[in-house]
């Protein structure tokens, strides 16, 4: 037989690689403004359209490259910031293992073009990974990159990406945390022809507003520690302009953002006490360390990183914040609602997650309280005995109600005891009805005596206009004007005191963790969440049946919007079981 092994061609390893490196347009972002930020660029212009899926450029006025370095600046593992095996180890620049133009180049199309010192502009287009046309440039400085068309040649990739409002969210990520670890880096950012940000060079505290608003300006507590193991230092924000999104939270190492559970414990470990239960500190920390006890390298994205001495790090940090979070006097705010009894949480279910289908079910009825084809056996028997209850047959036994510890809705039928988990419950409820108004453009709004006003960041402003169209389908009327949302109409369901709470937790939403498969999707599945009956209300009578009745007529009655197990039952031979155990 023949050999079979083969080495890949490198358009082929390429590939492969780039699925390591690029995986959406924030992250070819990232690699072009951390590499203008190795070449000692002051001022760094960032041009996207279309959430990065059609153009990324970035224009910097760095050192440039020359002719032939910008040839091989695309060839994988060629980089001019590491020479020797040491290098890793004690590495400062953003980038250096060298492959991440390779690995974009070969995905997409590029021009680039630069000069540097020797006064020679070049221009060179690559396709795919191929060069194509080379000729020279009269740019004046630095070097321009753009990236067009991303993923044009692996259209799997491609139509993975996901909605506009998703890949710019992951943008604007991007660019404020490079933004906020640069102040002294003068940044453009324009969307769309529209320049969204503009910062001038300015100290850390003025970045930070300048990217959240005024707001923050008096929420921003300094803090500044050096001990043997590391230095911090940059700003916690006050417990009161805590969110109930992790969205405020910057950790930086060595000038690097980097994500790291125990240090964000550490930090929300010193707000014991001054925050409301479901609310998150926010904080800019900078940590600096020897970068010989770190590892970076652990995760291609570099965004996880390992400590060789956590545990003193942990209580570094957790000393520090709370020392400072001292100094301004923080007085604590009383801790309400916290009852631990409440906190028993129901298992993932195990089965692979079910894509939530978005089909609309014209024979929809809310008021039907059964739907045959759909639910399980149980849910049938159940519903058959629910439904002879409302016709008042009394040959069968009442249909029994109830709730407990606040949280779930227990009933009963012939042979089986179910028990409802009353806030996963209510989110299947609503999310359907909501996906209904938004395919079926049914509005069911209420106009407001006085309208809400709201005031957005920058980044939020940018969301809003990429999903406003769900907000009307679903039946809020919202105008924006610069940073000002003012809110006339609101669907019916949603109560006046929630609406800034539903519009910021939307706007806010860390997609990171989020299953969303439209944009629409999305939106009925964070609108249900946050507009439900929590766990911890009591529900009267009647609250109680329109939650059976409404989620057994629902598509999935079985799981949430997050594939969560709404209820459980337990028929006569599992009771039985308990007992002879
Ligand atoms: P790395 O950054 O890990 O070295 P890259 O593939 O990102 O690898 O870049 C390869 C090389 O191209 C860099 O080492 C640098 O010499 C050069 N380069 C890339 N972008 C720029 C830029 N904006 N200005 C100057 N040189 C650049
Ligand atoms: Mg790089």
């Amino acid at each position: 037989m023949s050999d079979i092994i083969k080495i890949l061609p490198g358009d082929v390893s390429n590939k492969i690689a780039a699925g390591e490196v690029v995986q959406r347009p924030s992250s070819v972002l990232k690699e072009l403004i951390e590499n203008s930020i190795d070449a000692d660029s002051s001022r760094i212009q960032i041009i996207i359209k279309d959430a990065g899926k059609n153009l990324i450029q970035v224009i910097d006025n760095g050192k440039g490259m020359s002719r032939n370095d910008m040839r091989l600046s695309f060839i994988k593992h060629a980089t001019s910031k590491i020479n020797r095996i040491e290098d890793i180890f004690s590495i400062s620049s953003m980038g250096f293992r060298g492959e991440a133009l390779a690995a974009i180049a070969s995905v997409s199309m590029v021009e680039m073009e630069s000069i540097n010192n020797n006064k020679n502009g070049h221009f060179i287009e690559i396709n795919g990974g191929e060069v194509i046309s080379e000729k020279d440039s009269n740019i004046q400085e630095g070097t321009s990159i753009k990236i067009k068309n991303i993923f044009f040649n692996v259209p799997a990739r491609r139509n993975f990406l996901k909605s506009d409002f998703v890949e710019l969210r992951h943008i604007l990520d991007v660019f404020h945390r490079l933004a906020i670890s640069y102040p002294e880096i003068e940044f453009s950012f324009i969307n769309n022809e529209e320049e969204i940000f503009y910062l001038k060079e300015e100290p850390l505290n003025k970045r930070i507003i300048s990217i959240f608003g005024e707001k923050i300006r008096q929420n921003l507590i300094p803090i500044n520690e050096s001990t043997q193991i590391a230095n911090i230092s940059g700003y916690v924000l006050k417990p009161e302009f805590s969110k109930k999104s992790r969205n405020n939270q910057f950790i930086f190492v060595n000038n690097r953002f980097i994500k790291s559970q125990f240090i964000s414990h550490s930090i929300s470990a010193s707000y014991d006490g001054l925050l409301k239960d479901g609310y998150y500190p926010g904080y800019f920390l900078f940590i600096e360390i020897d970068p010989t006890k770190i590892d970076v390298n652990v995760h291609p994205n570099k965004t996880e990183i390992k400590f060789d001495d956590d545990q003193n790090l942990y209580s570094i940090i957790n000393s520090s914040v709370k020392h400072c979070l001292g100094i301004y006097q923080v007085s604590p705010l009383l801790d309400f609602d916290k009852d631990p009894s409440m906190e028993i949480s129901y298992d993932q279910v195990k089965s692979q997650p079910t894509i939530p289908s978005i089909e609309i079910n014209s024979e929809f009825n809310p008021f039907q309280a059964f739907n045959e084809d759909k639910s399980d056996k149980f849910t049938n028997d159940f519903l058959a005995t629910n439904n002879k209850l409302n016709l008042e047959d009394e040959n069968n036994q009442a249909l029994k109600i109830f709730q407990i510890l606040n949280k779930f809705i227990v009933s009963t039928n012939k042979s089986s005891l179910i028990i409802i988990n009353q806030n996963l419950a209510h989110q299947r409820i609503l999310y359907e009805s909501f996906l209904k108004s938004i395919f079926e453009n049914s509005v069911n709004s209420q106009k407001l005596v006085f309208p809400i006003e709201i005031s957005l960041t920058k980044k939020q402003v940018l969301l809003y206009s990429k999903i406003n169209d769900e907000f009307k389908s679903i039946g809020f009327d919202i105008s924006v004007k610069s940073e000002l949302m003012l809110i006339e109409s609101i669907p019916f369901g949603i109560e006046k005191n929630n609406v800034a709470e539903v519009i910021e937790s939307i706007l806010n939403e860390d997609f990171n963790t989020s299953n969303d498969y439209s944009t629409s999707d999305f939106f009925a599945k964070r609108l249900s969440k946050v507009t439900s009956i929590k766990s911890g209300q009591k529900l009267n009578s009647e609250e109680q049946e329109y939650i059976v009745n409404h989620l057994f007529s629902c598509k999935e009655p079985n799981l949430s919007p997050d594939n969560k197990q709404i209820f459980i039952t337990l028929n006569k031979n599992d009771i039985e079981n308990k007992f002879n155990g």
